[in-house]
């Protein structure tokens, strides 16, 4: 089983980032500027026998990706899928989509399928702008995944938000009601 799996041993050229539980990999084929996927380092087929940790570091390490490209090629919109049509080893698709035209490396790259599901026409670039194409992403990553996790820091200060202050009551309405007539 995994020594068939491709996934457990992806081309050093291709690997983008190597994190603790995931490693980012560049995608061979490039119909989408920056398609990458976030693989799982051990084989696992079930998307439901994640470990807590590693859930945690994907969620992470996809939030990252989705900067990176944002802020490398001005991605308009991203899907993130699970398939495992082809590879079953666990792996996360980061699909960057554009509403126009971006240009790499001198080559022009078109989302033919923007606002649908994305056009599944392989294109393979040259080794050159593919290895050109994982050094951008590295040097975009680096420091973006050095970073403090943001969303943790928001759930921590949210936490003791505890009670709403109980609104004082107003003394007024009490007196107006005044003290309880005794029956004669
Ligand atoms: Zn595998």
């Amino acid at each position: 089983m995994a020594g068939v799996c491709s996934l457990c041993h992806p081309k050093t050229e291709e690997i983008v980032r190597e994190a603790h539980y995931w490693r980012i990999i560049a995608n061979q084929d490039q119909n989408l500027l920056g398609k990458c996927f976030i693989a799982l380092n051990r084989h696992e087929e079930d998307l439901f026998h994640l470990r807590q940790p590693e859930l945690d570091e994907l969620w992470s390490l996809a939030a990252k990706v989705r900067e990176a490209l944002r802020e490398l090629f001005q991605a308009d919109h991203f899907n993130f899928a699970f398939l495992g049509n082809n590879d079953r080893h666990l792996h996360m698709h980061a699909v960057p989509r554009y509403r126009g035209t971006r240009f790499f490396a001198g080559l022009v790259f078109d989302d033919k399928a923007w606002g649908h599901h994305y056009d599944l026409i392989p294109r393979r670039v040259p080794p050159e702008v593919a290895a050109q194409l994982v050094a951008a992403m590295k040097e975009k990553l680096a420091p973006l995944l050095a970073k403090p996790e943001k969303r943790r820091a928001i759930g921590k200060s949210e936490k003791p938000k505890g009670r709403l202050k109980k609104a004082a009551k107003p003394k007024a309405k009490r007196s107006t009601k005044g003290p309880k007539k005794r029956r004669r």
